[in-house]
């Protein structure tokens, strides 16, 4: 049985950055995945992903933005790559859902830019958008998009050439584990470890028994609609979410003639691992909840749709992220429930894990993202009498 200091399994956005993390520190480490990523059936196909700074919620997430955009631009160098577009990033809302003033505080504690917008100057500075009047927005000039699938193309490039090896399409089927030690059960045999990290994504639930997170994996789906003016293309228009009270939405400029790309944030079926997801317009509001919010505030963009895809979230009860020890195996670490908003964090995570895997102190609390959180919200179980 081969033995490595560190077993990763699931080679996907964070897996994937803590494996280069860890070989360039010189620790043996083995990544698995199911898949050859990137690849389709996790949570990072579809590109692009935003990254921006100004985050509401824990103070640590704004610090891990800051610091996760340094290291992109790291890895850019590092591979040659532009994987980072600085677009811009405006966060529209309607303030009777959402108040902006907490962000944009503690955005300028960390040295942000962010900037607060009427709805008369967002329509100015971007002819293409259709704002109720009362609307207000933020808008972070800093931030941008991330070319999802390049980034995981150059960690993986990056981790290989330091010495880390990659096992593709090969399933993790079991995990068993002492202290200090753990074997990882795949298809096509088994693998020793000191250490693992466990960055599985949606398909978490299939390494229960030995790790159940409180995660659910739900089906999401994106569109791509063309556009009538230039006004949306990219270098001129930013990456945006758009909080309604339709519904909370997100969305990209058209980049390259692909159209402008709109998800929705806060709605998707539950998916299983193992059962078929269904693809992209099987159901009616796969493209119609996207449309009808163009319609209403973009109107130029809502033109045919030129393509359609479907993705997994996994999200955890507070939809913060969970990156803990196992709670028998403190050689374990779990990192996952990353609630449709972690890839701009992939960097860091890596980082983070591959700290916490050597016994470094992380540069960043985690604490905020230790699984006893849901211990103590736990509530009684309901008892019929
Ligand atoms: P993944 O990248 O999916 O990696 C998990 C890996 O584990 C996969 O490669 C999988 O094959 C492997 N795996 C799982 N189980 C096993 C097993 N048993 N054996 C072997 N391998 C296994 N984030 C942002 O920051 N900004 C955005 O704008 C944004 N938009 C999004 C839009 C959509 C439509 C979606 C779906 C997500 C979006 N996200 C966004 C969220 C972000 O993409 C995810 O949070 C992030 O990709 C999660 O990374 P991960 O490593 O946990 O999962």
């Amino acid at each position: 049985i081969k033995s490595y200091d560190v077993i990763i399994v699931g080679a996907g956005s964070m897996g994937m950055s803590a494996g280069y993390y860890l070989a360039r520190a010189g620790v043996r480490t083995l990544l698995i995945d199911a898949f050859d990523p990137p690849h389709r059936e996790g949570s990072h196909h579809g590109e692009p992903r935003l990254i921006r700074h100004a985050y509401s919620g824990h103070p640590v997430y704004t610090d891990m933005a800051i610091r996760a955009h340094q290291l992109w631009n790291e890895v850019e160098d590092l591979t040659e790559t532009h994987l980072l577009v600085q677009s811009g990033v405006l966060n529209i809302t309607d303030p009777d859902l959402h108040s902006l003033s907490e962000r944009i505080v503690e955005a300028a504690k960390h040295g942000v830019q962010a900037e607060k917008l009427d709805a008369a100057e967002m329509c100015r500075r971007w002819p293409g958008l259709d704002i109720p009047e009362h609307f207000e927005a933020m808008y972070e000039p800093a931030a941008g998009y991330l070319r999802s699938e390049a980034c995981i193309h150059a960690y993986r490039a990056l981790a290989l050439s330091h010495g880390a090896e990659l096992l593709t399409h090969t399933a993790v089927t079991g995990i068993t584990a002492r202290k200090g030690s753990v074997i990882i059960h795949t298809r096509n045999g088994k693998y020793h470890g000191s250490s693992a990290i466990l960055t599985a994504g949606a398909w978490f639930s299939t390494l229960a028994p030995f790790v159940s997170l409180p995660v659910r994996a739900v089906r999401k789906v994106v569109g791509w609609f063309e556009t009538s003016t230039p006004d949306f293309q990219t270098g001129r228009f930013p990456g945006f979410t758009l909080n309604t009270q339709e519904g909370g939405y997100y969305g990209f400029p058209n980049i390259g003639g692909a159209g402008l790309k709109i998800g929705r944030h806060d709605t998707g079926l539950e998916w299983k691992p193992g059962n078929p997801v269904l693809p992209f317009g099987s159901l009616q509001e796969d493209e119609g909840e996207l449309r009808s919010v163009l319609e209403k505030y973009m109107p130029g963009a809502a033109g045919r749709l030129t393509k359609g895809a479907v993705c997994k979230y996994e999200l955890s009860p507070d939809e913060d992220f969970i990156i803990d020890r196992h709670p028998q195996y403190p050689n374990i670490l779990v990192a996952g429930g990353f609630s449709g908003h972690g890839f701009k964090f992939s960097s860091v995570v890596g980082e983070i894990c591959s700290q916490l895997v050597m016994d470094k102190q992380p540069q960043h609390d985690i604490r905020p993202f230790a699984l006893s959180r849901f211990e103590q919200q736990a509530s009684p179980e309901p008892s019929f009498a």
